[in-house]
C-alpha cells in the first residue's frame, strides 16, 4: 500500500529535476480545439490562465470524463456496478507482540460488494467499501464512530446480523432522526449475543479487553485489528463502473492525442489495479514515443505501429528503403499508410491493398523520371522499389 499523496510528493521531486518540465499548477483547461491548417493541425490547449498551448502529442491523463477524450471523439463502453465505494482512513490500536507488523490487507466479499480493510501504519489502515449507492449515502453521513462500529461488524458478523444493522441505518436516516453511537452499539451487542459470538473471540468486536497486551486469542489473525475511530475529513464515496474507450489513440479530428489511465479504462477498485493499470499505459507509451523518436519519427506514434507490423509486401519494402527517405515523399507516404492496414479503408472485392497502393503512386512513378534526372543514390532506391511496386500492380500479381 502506497499512499496516493506519497506516490505524488515523489513524482513531484523527480519532475522537478527536468528543468524543461513547466508544471502548470492551479490551472485548468478550459477547452481543446484543432489548429486550424492545412493538412491537420495540431490540438490546441486552452488553459484558465488565458494561454493557449500547441500541442505534439496530446496525453489524455485526464481521468474518466476526460475531456481530451471527448475532444477526439473517442467513444468509451461500459456499465455501472449500481456500486458505490465508500472510503476512509481507520485508526486501530497496534498489533501485539505475538501478532507482527500491521501488514496484512483483509477482504471480505459481501452480497453486497467487498470490504477491504488497507494497512496504511502501525495504527492507521485505508477503508474500500464497495455497496449499494443508498448504504454509501447514508454510511457517509452517520456519526463516524457509528461507522467505525458498522466497519467492525462487516467483517465479523454473519450477513443476516449486517443486513439487519444496515437497516437500522437507513431507517433512522430515512426518518430523519440519526442513529446515535450508543444505540448503534445496543444493536450490535445484541446481534453479537444473538449469534453467539464469544466476548474474547476476535470476532466480538465490543469486547472491552480488546488490547494489543499478552497473547492474542486463536483467531485474532482472521479479522482485521478493531476500527476505533475514523480520521477527519477521510470519508468519501464514489460511483463505481466499468469503461473501455474504443481506442486508445485519437484519429481524424482527435489525431495527436492519446489517452492514458481512467481516461482509456476504469475498473472495479477489487483488485486495486486501477492507477496500476496507468502506470502501465504511461511505461508502455514511452517506450512508443522513444522508438518513434529514436528513429527519426514523430511522437504521433499510431501511423509507425502500423507500418511496423503490417507483413504487406509494399509496406515491407517502404520499411527497407527507409521512413526518413519516404517522410519526403507524401504521395507513396499516403499510399503506404492506406495499405498498412487501416480497417477503415474498404477494400473492393478483389482488390488488394498492394495494388491500391501501386495506383495511388501511379502519377508519382511517371515523375521518378524528373527525379533521377537530379541525380543521387536516394531516388534510385526509392525509384527502383516504386517501379517495382508498379509492375507487380500491372501484371496483378499478389
Ligand atoms: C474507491 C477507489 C479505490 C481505488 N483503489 C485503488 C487501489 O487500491 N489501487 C489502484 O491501483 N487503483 C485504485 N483505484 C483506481 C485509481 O484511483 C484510478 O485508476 C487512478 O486514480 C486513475 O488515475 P488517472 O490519473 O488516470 O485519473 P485521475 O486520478 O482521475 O486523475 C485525473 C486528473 O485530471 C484532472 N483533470 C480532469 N479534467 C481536467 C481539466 N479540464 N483541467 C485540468 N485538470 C483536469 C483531474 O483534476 C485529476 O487530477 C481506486 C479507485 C476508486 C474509485
Amino acid at each position: 500500500m502506497t499512499e496516493n499523496l506519497n506516490l505524488q510528493r515523489g513524482l513531484l521531486r523527480h519532475i522537478s529535476q527536468f528543468t524543461e518540465v513547466e508544471l502548470l499548477d492551479k490551472i485548468k483547461v478550459q477547452s481543446i480545439a484543432t489548429e486550424d491548417r492545412e493538412g491537420g493541425g495540431w490540438p490546441l490547449v486552452h488553459l484558465s490562465d488565458g494561454r493557449t498551448l500547441r500541442a505534439r502529442l496530446l496525453v489524455g491523463a485526464d481521468g474518466f470524463n476526460s475531456p481530451v477524450r471527448s475532444y477526439a471523439r473517442i467513444q468509451s463502453y461500459g456499465w455501472a456496478y449500481d456500486r458505490h465505494a465508500i472510503v476512509a482512513t481507520m485508526n486501530h490500536p497496534p498489533r501485539g507482540p505475538f501478532q507482527g507488523s500491521n501488514t496484512v490487507a483483509y477482504q471480505r466479499f459481501l452480497p453486497t460488494g467487498p470490504i477491504a480493510f488497507l494497512p496504511l501504519s502501525e495504527t492507521s489502515s485505508s477503508l474500500v467499501w464497495s455497496t449499494k449507492p443508498q448504504l454509501a449515502s447514508a454510511l457517509k453521513t452517520v456519526d463516524p464512530q457509528v461507522l467505525a462500529d458498522m466497519i467492525n461488524a462487516a467483517f465479523r458478523l454473519p450477513d443476516v446480523s449486517l443486513c439487519y444493522l444496515q437497516d437500522r441505518i437507513l431507517d433512522a436516516e430515512q426518518s430523519g432522526s440519526p442513529l446515535k453511537p450508543s444505540q448503534f452499539r445496543d444493536e450490535l451487542a445484541f446481534r453479537e449475543r444473538s449469534d453467539t459470538i464469544d466476548v474474547r473471540s476476535a470476532y466480538s468486536s465490543l469486547a472491552p479487553e480488546q488490547s494489543s497486551a499478552g497473547i492474542p486469542s486463536e483467531d485474532a489473525d482472521a479479522v482485521p485489528p478493531i476500527v476505533t475511530s475514523i480520521q477527519a475529513g477521510t470519508i468519501a464515496s464514489f460511483p463505481l463502473r466499468f469503461s473501455h474507450a474504443e481506442s486508445y489513440i485519437g484519429e481524424g479530428q482527435g489525431v495527436r492525442t492519446v489517452l492514458v489511465g481512467d481516461a482509456a479504462h476504469t475498473v472495479h477498485p477489487l483488485a486495486g489495479q486501477g492507477l496500476n493499470g496507468g502506470l502501465a499505459d504511461v511505461e508502455a507509451l514511452v517506450r512508443c514515443i522513444e522508438h518513434a523518436l529514436l528513429r527519426g519519427g514523430d511522437v504521433a506514434c499510431d501511423k509507425l505501429h502500423k507500418l511496423y507490423s503490417s507483413t504487406s509486401q509494399p509496406v515491407v519494402w517502404a520499411r527497407s528503403v527507409g521512413l526518413e527517405v519516404l517522410n519526403e515523399l507524401d504521395t507513396i507516404k499516403a499510399a503506404l499508410m492506406m495499405s498498412a492496414g487501416s480497417e477503415r479503408h474498404r477494400r473492393r472485392p478483389g482488390e488488394v491493398g498492394w495494388e491500391l497502393a501501386a495506383k495511388s503512386i501511379e502519377n508519382f512513378a511517371t515523375g521518378l523520371d524528373n527525379a533521377r534526372a537530379l541525380g543521387g543514390s536516394l531516388a534510385n532506391v526509392v525509384g527502383d522499389g516504386v517501379r517495382s511496386l508498379w509492375e507487380r500492380g500491372g501484371s496483378g500479381r499478389a
